[in-house]
C-alpha cells in the first residue's frame, strides 16, 4: 500500500487475477523434469496442435513482421464472413475472444448496471462484471450442472444489461438444447444483450444451436467463437464475435486499432480454410472421451458427461488430486475456484496423454475403495 496503489479505483484493486492452467515449462522446472516428461490437460488447448498448413501460412508471415497488420483486420473479416453466410460488417475480431467479450463490457456493463450467468460458467464472465462495476448475477445450475435458462431469464433485472450463456459451457461441458436457448432469445428484453459464448462449437458433441443466424436476426444476440480451440491457436489469441451490424460498429468502438496481430490474421485465414483439421480435432475428441469415460468407470469415479473437448471428475477433492497429479506430471485443472470443490476438470489429451492421467489418478486411489480419494 502507497500513496500511489491507494488511488487505484476499488473495482480494480479488489480483482482477484484470473488463474490459467500451469505452464508446463513451470510445473517441470519445479519437479525437475524433462519438460518433455509433463503432460498438459488444464487449458482446453488442441491435442492434434495446429494444423500444418496454419504453420506453414506463420513461416510465410513471419517476413511481415515489421509491418504494422491490417488495423481493420479486413481480410479475416471477410474470410470469417464468407465461412457462415454472413457479412463482414457483421464480424468484430478479437485479441481472443476473451477480448471481445471484454468490447462488450466495456459498451454495456458498468456502475448501476447488472449481468447474467450461471454460478459454474466461464469464470470471465464474473471477473469483467467486477472490473467494470457493475453487480454480478449468478444463477444455480440444474441438476447436472447444465444451465438454468429459466432461473437465468427470470434473474434479468431492470438493471440487466447483458446475459452471458456459455455453450457447450466451460468448466461443466454441459449443453442447452437449441430449443432451450430459441425460447431464451425470444423472451429476453430488447435492451439485453445475449451473448453467446461458443468457444467450443466446431468441437460439441452434440448438436448445436443455430446462432450465428439468430444472431445477424436479431440485434440483441452476439455470438463469441475462438481459433483458440478447435483451430488449435490458443497461443496466438484471435476470436470473433458475430452480431447485427449496429452492434458490431458498436463493439468496435472501444477496440485498440491493431488488437489482432498479423501472424495471427494470417494464421486464423489458413485455419479456416483446413476445415479436414477440425473433423479431425472432433474425432480425436470423441475417441478420448470414450477412452475417458470407460477409464473412469473402472475407477468408479464419477464425471460430468461432456460435449466439448474436456470434462469434469468428481474425485471428492479438487486441488488435493490436482497438486497429487502435477506431482505425477500430469497437468489438470482444480475447480475449487469455480466453487466445484469435488472436481477436477481434464482436457482431452493424444491418446498417450489420455493414458498417462487415467494411471496416475489410478496411482492415487486406495486399493478396492475407489471411490474418493484420501488426503495425502
Ligand atoms: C477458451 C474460452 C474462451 C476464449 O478464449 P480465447 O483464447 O480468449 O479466444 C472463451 N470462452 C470460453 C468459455 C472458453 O473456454
Amino acid at each position: 500500500m502507497s500513496a500511489l496503489t491507494d488511488t487505484i479505483a476499488p473495482a480494480i484493486d479488489a480483482l482477484k487475477p484470473y488463474e490459467p492452467g500451469r505452464p508446463i515449462e513451470l510445473v517441470a522446472a519445479e519437479l525437475g523434469l524433462d519438460p518433455a516428461e509433463v503432460v498438459k490437460l488444464a487449458s482446453n488447448e488442441n491435442a492434434l496442435g495446429a494444423s500444418p498448413k496454419v504453420r506453414a501460412a506463420i513461416a510465410r508471415a513471419a517476413s511481415e513482421c515489421h509491418r504494422y497488420p491490417d488495423g481493420g483486420a479486413l481480410r479475416l473479416r471477410e474470410r470469417i464472413a464468407e465461412f457462415h453466410g454472413v457479412s463482414p460488417k457483421q464480424v468484430i475480431v478479437g485479441n481472443g475472444s476473451n477480448e471481445i467479450l471484454e468490447f462488450v463490457a466495456h459498451c454495456f456493463a458498468g456502475p448501476g448496471k447488472s449481468t447474467v450467468y450461471s454460478a459454474h460458467a466461464f469464470a470471465i464472465y464474473r471477473l469483467l462484471t467486477a472490473m467494470f462495476g457493475a453487480r454480478g448475477i449468478e444463477v444455480p445450475m440444474r441438476q447436472g450442472l447444465v444451465h438454468d435458462l429459466e432461473a437465468m431469464l427470470a434473474a434479468v433485472d431492470s438493471e440487466t444489461a447483458v446475459v452471458f450463456l456459455c455453450n457447450p459451457n466451460n468448466p461443466t461441458g454441459t449443453m442447452v438444447a437449441p430449443d432451450a436457448v430459441e425460447h431464451l432469445i425470444a423472451a429476453i428484453p430488447e435492451d439485453v444483450l445475449l451473448v453467446i459464448d461458443e468457444a467450443y462449437a466446431e468441437l460439441a458433441l452434440a448438436p448445436m444451436p443455430p446462432s450465428v443466424r439468430w444472431a445477424t436476426e436479431r440485434p440483441n444476440v452476439l455470438v463469441c467463437r475462438t481459433f483458440s480451440k478447435a483451430y488449435g491457436l490458443a497461443g496466438l489469441r484471435v476470436g470473433y464475435g458475430i452480431g447485427s451490424a449496429e452492434l458490431v460498429q458498436a463493439l468496435q468502438k472501444p477496440r485498440q486499432p491493431f488488437n489482432v496481430n498479423l501472424i495471427a490474421q494470417e494464421a486464423a485465414i489458413a485455419a479456416l480454410d483446413d476445415q479436414p483439421f477440425v473433423e479431425d480435432a472432433r474425432a480425436l475428441c470423441r475417441t478420448a472421451r470414450d477412452t475417458l469415460e470407460n477409464g473412469l468407470r473402472k475407477l468408479g469415479l464419477a464425471f460430468v458427461p461432456s460435449a466439448a473437448n474436456f470434462m469434469l471428475v468428481d474425485t471428492g477433492n479438487s486441488r488435493e488430486t490436482a497438486s497429487r497429479l502435477e506431482t505425477a506430471g500430469v497437468i489438470v485443472r482444480p475447480m475449487d475456484g469455480y466453487r466445484l470443490p469435488h472436481y477436477i476438470r481434464v482436457t482431452y489429451g493424444q491418446p498417450h496423454e489420455n493414458a498417462r492421467f487415467l494411471d496416475a489418478l489410478a496411482d492415487l486411489l486406495p486399493p478396492n475403495a475407489p471411490q474418493e480419494l484420501t488426503p495425502a
